[in-house]
Order: structure tokens, then C-alpha cells, then sequence
């Protein structure tokens, strides 16, 4: 029997918010996770956050559990979940950093001097120092921790293209990567009404496993895990609504509105401000 932990990171000030953002509200980067599952002994993280500071109060925290890390695993290419690895692996350095084959790629590009400039100067200073590290292709299907198995799950379209989850059978968990998102604004920025229709089939794929805990990579610190009902149903509700708000209005500013007006609790208004504008942004 496996269990299951989450670290999540909480609110990052982003120094160089998109064009268009009110300069007089601070503006964040969505709080993030990484989970532990862990067995007697051993344990295997998923995804792997961002910052040098995050990455190494993340490594504290599993060293505080007394586990011996033997993998971790990368949900999707976004280097926002990811690029804390060198920091992981210095501090567990017989654990192995894999991701589904598909995924691989746009995780090395992420590491190309382009991407790695986009995010160094949303997080300026602050990214791990040495050489960051991809994950690499995982062989077979499933990652073994104690005799128990933890099945990546390849689900398509979340906020970006290819996704994956994490099934834990013995734990009735599914680490959700960014297919999912719990108490926070959707990431929508790189989608399109179409890849927006695939996401909702991917958020089938999710409760087709029927977990009784779904941690999403980016969920409000008090977010609950259990509620996995509604967890999907918000996430569907929000996906639906977001394409209801945009097909009524004339600009970006309507659309953030509109979805404010329904969604305004939400953590993270910057994720609805970095979506709503790139829908109206004209092709480069
Ligand atoms: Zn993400």
C-alpha cells in the first residue's frame, strides 16, 4: 500500500507579467505541486516545480519523511514543473528522472536558450544554477516502488500538448499533472476552442480511473484532494464557460469580466489575464 503527499509551493511574484497587465497588482505565478508516493522505504516523486528555493524546500520535505527517492516522474514538457529536477537529483543522485517517450522532446525544448531566457525573466535570478536537466524516456509502461505499481497514464490535451497523469492503484490516487486544476484559474493560454474540446476528453480519461484522491499540479494551498467530483467538475464547468465568455465578447478585457464575474475566488487572476489576452492576440 502506497501513500500519498503533496507539497505545493504556493504564489511566485512573476517580474515580467504579459503586455497589458495592470503594473500596479503584483502578478503570480500559479501555486504548483509535487507529490510523494511513498512506500515503507522508497518513494517516487511527480513533477518537480521551478525555483532554486522551491526545489530545495522540496528536498528538505522528503528527506524529513526518510525516504529514499528511486524516481521522479515528469507529468508534461512545461519546465514549470520540471526544471527543480537538477536540484532533486543532486540531493538523491540514485534516482532516475523519467517521462512518457511523447514528452521528452518538448521538455528538451523547454531547455533551449529561448525558453530558458522566457523563464528566466519571469523568475529572474531565482532559477536552479548549473546545467538543468530533461527527463528521459521511460522504458515499459509502469514504475515499480515496492512491489506496488504507479502507471503513467498518457491522456493527451491538458494545458499543453503531450500530458500525462499518474495512476496509483494501490493508493486509489491520480496525480493529475495539468489536467486537472483545483481552486485556481486554468491555464489556457496555449489552447484553442478545439484543444479545449480534447481536454474535457482527457478529464474523462482521469475519472474513468475512479480515484478517490486527484492532486492537480497547480491547486490553492488549502485546496482539499478528496473531493474528486468536484475537482472534475470544476474543471469542466470551467473549460465550458471559458468558450461560452470568449464567443460573447468583443476583447480580452469582456472575457476576463465575464469569467471574473463567476470565477472571481479563484487563485491566481494572473492565469485568467495570461488566457483571456492570448485568444485575442494576433498571430506572430
Ligand atoms: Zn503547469
Amino acid at each position: 500500500m502506497l501513500s500519498i503527499d503533496v507539497f505545493t509551493s504556493g504564489y511566485k511574484p512573476i517580474a515580467a507579467p504579459a503586455q497589458g497587465w495592470d503594473p500596479s497588482a503584483q502578478a503570480t505565478w500559479p501555486a504548483t505541486t509535487s507529490t510523494l508516493i511513498s512506500g515503507e522505504r522508497e518513494a517516487v516523486l511527480v513533477d518537480a516545480l521551478i525555483t532554486a528555493a522551491e526545489a530545495d524546500r522540496l528536498v528538505d520535505w522528503i528527506q524529513a519523511k526518510g525516504k529514499e527517492l528511486t524516481a521522479v516522474y515528469v507529468t508534461h514538457g512545461h519546465a514549470d514543473h520540471f526544471l527543480g529536477l537538477s536540484v532533486v537529483l543532486a540531493a538523491f543522485p540514485s534516482a532516475i528522472a523519467v517521462a512518457l517517450p511523447e514528452v521528452v522532446p518538448y521538455a528538451q525544448e523547454q531547455l533551449s536558450q529561448g525558453y530558458l531566457a522566457y523563464w528566466e525573466s519571469l523568475f529572474p535570478g531565482q532559477l536552479p544554477a548549473g546545467k538543468p536537466v530533461a527527463p528521459e524516456a521511460l522504458h515499459g509502461e509502469v514504475i515499480w516502488l515496492e512491489g506496488e505499481q504507479i502507471r503513467p497514464v498518457a491522456v493527451g490535451q491538458s494545458d499543453t500538448h503531450p500530458s500525462s497523469v499518474v495512476h496509483v492503484p494501490s493508493a486509489g490516487a491520480v496525480v493529475g499533472g495539468d489536467v486537472g486544476y483545483n481552486g485556481i484559474h486554468m491555464w489556457l493560454a496555449g489552447t484553442d476552442a478545439e484543444a479545449r474540446q480534447q481536454w474535457l476528453a482527457a478529464l474523462d480519461i482521469v475519472e474513468a480511473l475512479r480515484p478517490n484522491l486527484l492532486v492537480v499540479g497547480h491547486q490553492a494551498p488549502e485546496a482539499p484532494v478528496d473531493d474528486v467530483a468536484e475537482i472534475l467538475a470544476f474543471s469542466r464547468r470551467y473549460l465550458v464557460d471559458f468558450d461560452i465568455a470568449l464567443a460573447a465578447a468583443a476583447d480580452a478585457a469582456q472575457l476576463i469580466a465575464t469569467m471574473t464575474a463567476t470565477y472571481g475566488k479563484l487563485g491566481n487572476p494572473y492565469t485568467l489575464f495570461a488566457s483571456a489576452t492570448a485568444q485575442f492576440a494576433s498571430p506572430q
